[in-house]
């Protein structure tokens, strides 16, 4: 199984890959640098070139870089929306030079301007940014558990931002198991998980989806309250994730746990829960 967690990238940036090691993950994601400021500080050939190596001697594939919490790209504030334009192009080169393969990235929220006015203005953003950018790595836009006016809660929200991008090769969907359960989309059910899988296909189509974020839910189904809670411990529950994690079109991918981590060793059990549901 392709598993790994979110680990924190303190102290040197590289050290986030002994994290991984030392907790047994094959993939990772971090944020590339402090998620809630504006600025970074920039990373030295150095720093590159040591998470380079460490990462080939471990063997994390893929790696996955986080956006930054700030960065609003359907903001309606016109200062705030350059602002987020050009931090995101410098997030996104960030991540390409670290050797990301993937970087995620929420949809924003419109603040009261409508999905609609939302996805095209997030579709104009996602152009701008791979014209400006070139990035050698894809974008993963996740889904939400649409609280307030966030975008990404509908399947419909991925379909409508890949078609009006006129189905840019840069863009991948990445599926978040709490968000999708807090939306309203049952996957802690055989059925569920099937129905909702089927309109992936449908609308955002099986080779966008490349990363699953793998957290159970703190709120319950359609509560759009977005709590990560420890794999079972949660409303999707043991028999959701044993599902989730043998289902066909989701059990080769790379799963990423974000769970809290209250414990010590909440993120050891919750890895070794997931191996051992796996068939
Ligand atoms: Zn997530
Ligand atoms: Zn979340």
């Amino acid at each position: 199984m392709l598993l790994g967690m979110h680990v924190s990238i303190s102290g040197k940036i590289y050290e986030s890959v002994d994290r991984a090691r030392e907790r047994g993950c094959r993939t990772m994601q971090i944020f590339s640098r402090n998620p809630r400021a504006w600025k970074a500080k920039d990373l030295s050939p150095m720093e590159v070139e040591e998470l380079k190596k460490r990462r080939c001697q471990v063997g994390i594939n893929p790696l996955v870089v986080h956006v930054p919490y700030l960065i609003n790209l359907v903001t309606p504030d016109e200062e705030l929306y350059l602002r987020s334009l050009e931090a995101y192009i410098s997030d996104v080169k960030r991540a390409e030079t670290l050797g990301a393969e993937y970087f995620v990235t929420h949809m924003g929220n419109h603040k009261g301007k409508g999905e609609e006015w939302g996805l095209i203005r997030l579709a104009r953003a996602l152009e701008t940014i791979i014209a400006a950018a070139r990035p050698g790595l894809m974008i993963l836009l996740e889904n939400t558990a649409g609280s307030g006016s966030s975008l990404g809660s509908r399947m419909e929200h991925f379909k409508k931002v890949i078609e009006a991008t006129e189905g840019s090769e840069c863009l991948g969907f990445c599926l978040d198991t709490c968000h999708a359960f807090a939306a309203g989309y049952d996957v802690s059910t055989e059925r569920g998980l099937a129905r909702t899988l089927q309109e992936v296909e449908e609308l955002i189509g099986r080779e966008r989806v490349k990363l699953v974020h793998i957290n159970d839910s703190k709120g319950e189904l359609n509560s759009r309250v977005d709590r990560h809670e420890n794999i079972g411990q949660g409303k999707i529950g043991l028999e959701g994730m044993r599902v989730i994690v043998n289902h066909s079109l989701l059990k080769n991918l790379p799963f990423i746990l974000e769970t809290p981590m209250k414990n010590g060793d909440d993120d050891l059990r919750n890895m070794a829960t997931l191996r051992s549901l796996r068939e």
